[in-house]
């Protein structure tokens, strides 16, 4: 079903604003930053609090956008050519035209909802139907309000399923995604404590849920879980429904399920239709128990032979649930996608490498995709399609079948039949400064190219979250006034977690400025595509030249600096944003009170040189004690910028605050914030440490494992003493890699098996030793050095400094990894 822009008022309350030329929807998009700019797009525009999808209307009308959705009267004279349709919410208009697309579906939809595992469960049950039928399971974890509408619009006519993930968040929410979805089988996975601010109890959970089953004709779930089971059983007409409970405990259940440790893993015993039905699965933990139990339930009723199911759990994949960028040889990085390939796994993994900005070239590697429904050549056109789009400096096709289809695609590709030969090809011409999206069915073995290309430092690597950072980033913009700006503090590779890496990310997120220590720094994030504006705190006299030609903005902070920078700016005839730096009582860097007679006057005697800002630091925002101090601060920054905006006669940005500062003074947001450790998942007031999520691990591996004999010592200087025998382990983090000497002697512990073992021995300057003697684990094994535990935090404080430290202190030789969830 591909609807015209004209049939929207046919299933939907509000009007059409202009309607220049009809056209059929074939991509539909919410965020302007990842458009498919064509004239079948449709672009529905939301205004939330912090951002207000309207503004790049026009912006996405002169890439070609033709189709607009709003909820408020927008100007059309700047967008003649465009269709506009205007209804109270951009959202309802978005669910009914997707609730359309599934009316039309002929194939079964499948729903799946409950606290935890909705995504395995679906990937696993989609892994597991592949081999029977065309399925579509929708995207990652697309299950909100938005994500279920965006996941069914893929839904097509070839399929016999489609597997669709709900989430909700409050009351209320799942009746208007029960309308959309309209399932007729439906997963409830389980019940739990995920997620429980919008309801006042667990029972109120799953009743809501449930609501999501209520025309479904049959309905697996767990009886285990007593509020499920109470919840389903209050639907209306639940009598006529094909309801399977099954259960792990109560023996007299219809649905009794066993189960029996072997050596490969468990044996499951399900009773199905008078029969038992045994399989063996590779897990032996309860949460993949009770997600597979589902999946076999529903694979039953569906009429899959039991032997064939078997045959099919073999082939059961780990579920990758996040894309990860890795840095990789020649300044390559490698977004690695190697598990599995379908066309909306696709559609995911393209948006994801389209954020990678700040790479020179571009590169896709795709294998063949297997059971797509399709057939190959309309398929293959369907995925040269996508690659078009990309424009891309290279696409590397690997497989018969999509070497077969080799003409579809643009000129600079290459094919191979398999991936080996793909990799015998990579050692001899090797892809430079560029960023590769791999990604390849399971049986290409595409684990292999990563392997080959992979930069291989010693294995201590620090995992950066980019989801965590966007949730922290937006935690702290809900706090923020209406049109605060956010400033991110990228300095010191961005608190060590990467340098352009993070403010690619940041960027995409829209802040509105980016604050780095010295002008290399800046450099670096303009060789990577980063075009926000970028001041410069420590602008040396001889990095004057780089400013310029790099279009960074220095901060000016004393008499001296200013007229040495008025000078250059006055040799080069050009006008330069600089930020005035006021020091109010950190005696660090600023202009203090005495000296703004002169500043005025060097401003008055420099038009050329604009002030883009007025700024000053905060020496205390974080404990309350200083509280009355930076009052005074803020109240002399006040006086002092006030006076510099009479001379100048216009507004510079003021700005005051920091993480902290934005925690615990709502009042002196002034026009801007500076945001730097709370991106990072410190709260330094400790006030909302629980609301925000920790965004890097460091980790490492067990070299070697011995046994010491009591009394013997461990390390230099004999500081390590065997107090009885004991089982150490050397592990591969050092000094040199920021693992601090202080960790020394039992001061630093580290985890490992999610046990945490204390440092024996002094730390040496690329390894040191832990005591394991409890803990079972062997060479190879991972060690966290802080992440969820110990956390950055409780390691700052063994040695008594501050996660900053602690963080800025990850060497350049640690490997950086940078995933989105
Ligand atoms: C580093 C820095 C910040 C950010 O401080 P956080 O406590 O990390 O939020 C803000 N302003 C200035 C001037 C800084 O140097």
């Amino acid at each position: 079903m591909k609807p015209l822009f004209s049939s929207l008022k046919k299933i939907t309350p509000g009007t059409d604003l202009q309607l220049y030329e009809d056209h059929s929807i074939l991509d539909i998009f919410l965020d302007s930053r990842n458009v498919p700019a064509h004239r079948n797009s449709l672009f529905f525009a939301i205004s939330g609090a912090h951002h207000d999808g309207h503004q790049f209307i026009e912006t996405l009308y002169q890439e070609g956008v033709r189709n607009f959705v709003v909820e408020k009267k927008i100007n059309l004279e700047r967008i003649p050519q465009a269709n506009v349709f205007l209804a109270d919410s951009s959202i309802s208009v978005l669910q009914a035209l997707s609730g359309k697309k599934r009316q039309y579906f002929e194939g079964k939809i499948i729903a799946i909802t409950g606290s935890n595992g909705k995504t395995i469960t679906k990937e696993w049950l989609g892994q597991l139907m592949d081999p029977f039928f065309a399925v579509y399971r929708s995207p990652r974890s697309f299950n909100s309000q938005i994500g279920v509408p965006l996941s069914l619009w893929p839904l097509s006519d070839y399929q016999d399923y489609g597997i669709i993930e709900a989430g909700i968040s409050k009351v209320g929410e799942m009746e208007r995604l029960q309308e959309t979805i309209r399932p007729d089988i439906g997963i409830f996975t389980n019940i739990g404590t995920a997620h429980d601010e919008g309801f006042s109890s667990l029972e109120e959970k799953a009743i809501q849920k449930a609501q999501l089953f209520k025309g479904s004709t049959t309905i697996i779930y767990c009886k285990d879980y007593p509020e499920i089971a109470h919840a389903l059983h209050s639907l209306p007409d639940i009598i006529n429904k094909n309801l399977i409970g099954w259960s792990f405990e109560d023996n007299s259940a219809g649905y009794y399920v066993e189960t029996e440790k072997n050596k490969q893993g468990i044996a499951i015993r399900v009773p199905f239709r008078e029969k038992f039905h045994i399989f063996d699965v590779p897990f032996t933990d309860s949460a993949s128990l009770e997600n597979i139990v589902h999946c076999l339930f529903l694979l039953l009723n569906e009429g899959i032979p039991t032997k064939l199911i078997q045959n099919s759990l073999r082939e059961l994949k780990p579920v990758a649930m996040r894309l990860e960028v890795k840095q990789a040889i020649h300044q390559t990085y490698l977004v690695d996608d190697s598990y599995n390939n379908d066309l909306v796994g696709l559609d995911t993994a393209i948006q994801f490498f389209r954020q990678q900005k700040q790479f020179k070239n571009r590169v896709i590697i795709l294998s063949d995709m297997l059971e797509s429904g399709l057939e190959d050549h309309l398929l293959y056109h369907e995925v040269a399609d996508k690659i078009h789009r990309e424009s891309l400096d290279l696409f590397i096709g690997v497989g018969k079948s999509i070497s077969a289809q080799n003409e579809f695609f643009p000129e600079k590709s290459i094919f191979f039949d398999t991936t080996e030969d793909l990799i015998l090809y990579l050692r001899d011409n090797p892809l430079r400064e560029s960023v590769v999206l791999i990604k390849g069915a399971r049986s290409f073995h595409f684990e292999n190219i990563v392997k080959e290309l992979e930069l291989k430092i010693h294995g201590t690597v620090l995992e950066i979250n980019l989801n965590a950072i966007t949730h922290n980033l937006n935690f702290y913009r809900a706090k923020l006034k209406p049109r605060v700006k956010t400033m991110a503090m990228v300095k010191a590779f961005a608190y060590g977690s990467g340098s352009h890496e993070i403010a690619n990310w940041l960027q995409y997120q829209k802040v509105d400025y980016l604050a780095v220590a010295y002008a290399d720094e800046g450099v670096t994030l303009r060789r990577h595509g980063i075009y926000l504006p970028i001041m410069v705190m420590n602008p040396g006299l001889l990095s004057f030249e780089l400013l310029a030609q790099y279009d960074l903005e220095p901060e000016l902070y004393s008499i001296e600096i200013f007229q040495e920078y008025a000078n250059f700016i006055r040799g080069k005839g050009l006008p330069s944003k600089v930020h005035i730096k006021l020091d109010t009582g950190m005696h660090r860097l600023g202009f203090e009170q005495h000296e703004m007679t002169q500043l005025f006057e060097l401003l008055r005697n420099n038009p050329l040189i604009k002030v883009a800002s007025i700024f000053s630091h905060l020496v205390g925002s974080d404990e309350a004690i200083h509280n009355g101090f930076s009052a005074k601060q803020a109240f002399a920054f006040k006086k002092m910028s006030e006076e510099l905006i009479n001379v100048l006669n216009y507004r510079p940005i003021l700005h005051l605050l920091n993480s902290p500062g934005i925690s615990r003074f709502p009042d002196f947001q002034f026009d801007m914030v500076r945001l730097g450790v709370g991106l990072h998942g410190v709260d330094a007031t400790q006030l909302h440490q629980d609301r925000l999520l920790s965004v890097s691990v460091l980790k490492t591996v067990i070299s070697q494992v011995k046994n010491v004999k009591q009394g013997e010592t461990i390390g230099y200087s004999r500081k390590g003493v065997a107090e009885k025998n004991i089982k150490i382990a050397t592990i591969a983090i050092g000094y040199a890699d920021g693992f601090d000497r202080k960790f020394s002697n039992g001061v630093g512990k580290v985890s490992i098996k999610g046990q945490l073992a204390a440092v024996i021995g002094n730390v040496s300057m690329d390894m040191c030793m832990v005591d394991i003697t409890d803990i079972d684990c062997k060479a190879g094994d991972e060690v966290i050095i802080f992440g969820k535990s110990p956390t950055l935090l409780e390691l700052a404080k063994s040695i008594d400094t501050i996660p900053y430290e602690i963080l800025t202190n990850v060497s350049d030789r640690v490997k950086r990894v940078f995933y989105s969830e």
